[in-house]
């Protein structure tokens, strides 16, 4: 099934019209590579997919210019890209935000020498990047982080360990968020890129998960870095990450659409054909309503999504609030419009290999990683109540 073709919305101008139709271009090369590729081993596969995205210039979207000093990113057109990709194919889609997540801290926060070094080859899919935060002692406390860099002349040396780290084993750097000290809490962790081969650092095997893809811990001993590998000052690590989560959060809610849009489109085809009580399932009234609900769910989150990446690309306001609204609502009406297909398509909606099935295994995680859906809840909150109200006026 292959009938994407983007949304008609305000939130778009001529580039995003353009970038539709090439993603459209891309959606039937994948179609025609997918069978072969999708035998590779995992990390062969995401090779593959970062190469084909950079061939066709999609990356140059998710990982900035080196030579543009604002590091300007579309929202918008990243949130279009994942959508369009995990219509089709959750690896690819994979692929491309990992090479954006890897590298936007760098490009916020790098020198001029680190933006030179890392971007370039990110961008040209020669060089795959990760982004390790999470430690064992739990992911959603961030301050918390336990891993610890440890001044010494002009170096840095880290010890620690990171868990769940997406691209882990295959990355060529990480982005490794470790406690300097400077402060309690948030303010006192720093962000530092370590190249994959350096002495010390080293992942483990990949873990396997319900939506594979290549993951792994990281563990660091000793790991000696030049001080010039921070990125950013001393104890800005926090900012930086969540300053790559205001750009990127957006882009998870756009890739849960992506498959909610492909869920709804296989189930109205089955409707349409499966016979039931001698009719179509589609002239069943309760039939009809669930996917009533499946698309309004869809829309509303759509609209969320674009919404969200149009005040930061347009309006160029701060978007932690809305963009935790978009990944919260796109990944939680993903996950009710994949339960509700399952549902629909009966037994056949379980079966290994299925369309259903494979994307009622992706979008689950989704609700987990880049902060889980209470954490979005708790942003959303205490940023709402926070706003001071006029006296007298309730709304
Ligand atoms: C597929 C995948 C890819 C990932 N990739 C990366 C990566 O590349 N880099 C990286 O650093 N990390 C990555 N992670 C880790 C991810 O960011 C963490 O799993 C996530 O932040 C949650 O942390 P945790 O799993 O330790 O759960 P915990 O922090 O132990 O939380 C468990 C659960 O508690 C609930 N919860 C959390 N906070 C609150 C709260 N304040 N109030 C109420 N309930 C709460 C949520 O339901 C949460 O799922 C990835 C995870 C997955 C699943």
């Amino acid at each position: 099934m292959n009938s994407w073709n983007g949304w008609d919305l305000p939130f778009f101008d001529e580039r995003h019209g353009a970038l539709k139709e090439r993603l459209q271009e891309w959606m039937v090369v994948n179609e025609r590579e997918e069978g072969v590729v999708e035998k590779l081993p995992l990390a062969e596969q995401c090779d593959h997919y970062v190469k084909q995205l950079a061939a066709m210039g999609f990356l140059e979207l998710a990982v900035a210019n080196p030579a543009d000093p604002t590091a300007y990113l579309d929202v918008r057109s990243i949130c279009l890209v994942r959508e369009a990709l995990s219509y089709r194919n959750a690896l690819a889609d994979f692929a491309f935000s990992m090479q954006g997540l890897g590298t936007a801290a760098i490009a916020l926060f790098g020198t001029p020498a680190q933006r030179d070094r890392y971007l370039g080859p990110c961008r040209q899919g020669l060089s795959k990047p990760a982004i390790a935060i999470t430690e064992p002692e739990g992911g959603s406390d961030v301050a918390a982080t336990r891993t610890r860099a440890e001044r010494r002349g002009d170096r840095y040396v880290l010890n620690g360990e990171k868990c769940w780290i997406s691209n882990g084993g295959i990355a060529n750097h990480y982005i490794i968020l470790a406690r300097t000290g400077e402060a309690e809490g948030a303010k006192g962790i720093s962000a530092f890129i370590v190249d994959a081969d350096t002495p010390g650092f080293r992942t483990g095997p990949n873990l396997d998960i319900i939506a594979p893809h290549p993951l792994s811990e990281v563990f660091l001993e000793d790991v000696e870095v030049a001080a010039d590998q921070m990125l950013g000052q001393p104890g800005e690590g926090f900012k930086a990450a969540m300053a790559t989560f205001d750009i990127f959060r957006s882009s998870v809610g756009a890739a849960a659409v992506g498959l909610g849009r492909r869920a709804i489109d296989e189930t109205v085809h089955r409707m349409q054909n499966r016979m039931l009580f001698g009719k179509p399932m589609s002239e069943n009234d309760m039939v009809r309503a669930r996917v009533a609900d499946m698309v309004t769910d869809l829309e509303a989150a759509a609209l969320t999504v674009y919404r969200a990446g149009w005040l930061r690309d347009v309006r160029r306001v701060n978007v932690t609030r809305e963009a935790a609204m978009a990944k919260l609502t796109g990944t939680e009406a993903g996950q009710r419009i994949l339960d509700s297909a399952v549902q629909l398509f009966g037994a056949t909606g379980l079966k290994i290999g299925n369309v259903i099935e494979r994307m009622y295994r992706d979008i689950r995680p989704m609700r987990i990683y880049e902060g889980a859906s209470e954490v979005q809840r708790i942003i959303i909150g205490r940023r709402t109540l926070a706003t001071p109200q006029r006296e007298g006026k309730a709304s």
